[in-house]
This record gives C-alpha cells, sequence and structure tokens, in this order.
C-alpha cells in the first residue's frame, strides 16, 4: 500500500503574522517559513504506519513556490521516499488543492492519504474534507489514533466532548489531530541522503486543473489589542468591581 501526504509550507508557527498595511494579507517577506505541524504529524504517521510493515511507499506532495521544494525535503529527510512539487506561484485554495490531490489519488492510488487537518495560514480546515467528497472515499478527520487493520483502517477522532471512532474501508481519507503523536527530527545523515531522494515537478495545468481563485479576501485585520487587567483586594471588591462592569 502507498500512503500520500500533502504538505503545505506556511509561515513558521513560532512567527507572529504581520499584516500588510493595506489589509489585503499577511506579510510574508522575510518570513520564517516551515512545514505545516499538522503536516509533520501526518508525515510521522504515515512513516510508522510503514514502519509497522503496513505500507511500501511514503509520498509526500506539495503545490506552491518552488521554495516548498524545501518543505518537501525535511520530509523526504524525516523518511518519505518521495515527493511531487505541483508548482504555482499564486495563491491557492483549498479546493483547488483537493482537486490536485485528486488527480494525484487517480495517478498513484494511495490506499490512504494521510492529511493535516487544518493549515495554520489560512486555518481552512477543508481540504481532507473536500479530496473525500471529490473521490467519494471514507473519511477520519481530526485524527487521535490510526491503526491500519487489514482492508480497514480505525480511526479515533477528537469531536466535542470525548472521542469517536470509526472503522473505515480502504482507500480512505485521514486528517491529523495535535494529539495523534510527536514526529521525529530528521538526523543529520537522513537529510544528506534526502537530498538524492526522487522529487518530481508537476504544474496544476498537467493535473487538469484550473487553480483560479473562487474567493476574494476583502481585508486582514490585527486582533484587537487586549486591554491590561486591573488586580483587586478581596472577593467583594470583584464582585463590586463586576456589578460595574456590568457582568455580574
Ligand atoms: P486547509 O484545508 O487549507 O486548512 O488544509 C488542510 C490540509 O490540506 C493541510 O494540513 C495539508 O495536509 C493539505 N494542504 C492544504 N493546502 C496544501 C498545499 N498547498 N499543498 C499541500 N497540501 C496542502
Amino acid at each position: 500500500m502507498k500512503i500520500l501526504v500533502p504538505v503545505k509550507r506556511v509561515i513558521d508557527y513560532n512567527v507572529k503574522p504581520r499584516v500588510k498595511a493595506d489589509g489585503t494579507g499577511v506579510d510574508l517577506s522575510n518570513v520564517k517559513m516551515s512545514m505545516n505541524p499538522f503536516d509533520e504529524i501526518a508525515v510521522e504517521e504515515a512513516l510508522r504506519i510503514k514502519e509497522a510493515g503496513k505500507a511500501d511507499e511514503v509520498i509526500v506532495v506539495s503545490v506552491g513556490p518552488a521554495k516548498a521544494q524545501e518543505t518537501l525535503r525535511t520530509a523526504l529527510a524525516m523518511g518519505a521516499d518521495r515527493a511531487v512539487l505541483v508548482e504555482t506561484d499564486a495563491e491557492v485554495e483549498p479546493l483547488a488543492v483537493a482537486k490536485i490531490l485528486k488527480s494525484l489519488v487517480e495517478t498513484e492510488t494511495p490506499g490512504l492519504v494521510i492529511l493535516g487537518k487544518q493549515a495554520i495560514d489560512d486555518d481552512s480546515n477543508q481540504t481532507g474534507q473536500m479530496l473525500a467528497a471529490l473521490l467519494g472515499r471514507p473519511q477520519g478527520t481530526f485524527a487521535s489514533k490510526v491503526a491500519v487493520e487489514g482492508d480497514k483502517v480505525v480511526v479515533t477522532r477528537e469531536v466535542d466532548g470525548g472521542l469517536e471512532t470509526v472503522s473505515l474501508a480502504i482507500p480512505a481519507i485521514v486528517t491529523t489531530d495535535l494529539r495523534l503523536n510527536e514526529p521525529r527530527y530528521a538526523s543529520l545523515p537522513n537529510i544528506m541522503k534526502a537530498k538524492k531522494k526522487p522529487l518530481d515537478v508537476k504544474s496544476p495545468a498537467d493535473c487538469g486543473v484550473d487553480i483560479a481563485p473562487r474567493l476574494k479576501t476583502l481585508k486582514v485585520v490585527e486582533p484587537a489589542v487586549r486591554s491590561a487587567g486591573i488586580k483587586v483586594a478581596d472577593v467583594d471588591a470583584l464582585v463590586a468591581k463586576l456589578k460595574e462592569m456590568g457582568v455580574a
């Protein structure tokens, strides 16, 4: 069985995003970019399934600019076998990414596609679900545990107020939640080895997908600055203050 893992190059999670002065988006000039954290978890899970002898190949794919090759090399250094870059400098919305992934699924025929539950730049939480719908395949989203058992994959899902376990017939789509695993670091020898692993470059047109945007961003604003708190002497003073503020 092959496992396909889509990985997105996003603004590093430690960087505080700055909104462009004209409010059209986030300023990405001279900003550190990294693999989307949920996608690192997806790569790790795919590698663990392969190491358990339940898959033979892990293929990573990214849709994005030439620089996304770095993100793919990181996944190859973690242990993925080969990579595909669908190269474009345009901003690609989740529906277009899902259509590109559908085309790759049709050529690669993976048993599992493991995506992150969301990309931390657009916070869409849509691509995995759209891919499952386009392919007509079962999906297990927000996975905190994944077990391949014969021709089924058993996914424990983090849902409001608890956990839900579902059994999906393979081929299936899984999206990862934060608690699924702790991704490994790539060792130096593996970083060197990754440079020689195959990385194919395609275009969205090769996949037969029109990536023209369907959405228009009207405005992006910084979060409101929080006002400072105050200290009160005791519970009576707290209650009095809350009453004064009209919240008690
Ligand atoms: P989103 O629906 O944008 O929140 O993204 C959910 C997941 O879809 C991500 O965690 C990735 O696994 C995958 N994905 C989204 N955009 C891309 C992209 N441009 N390239 C590769 N994978 C992507």
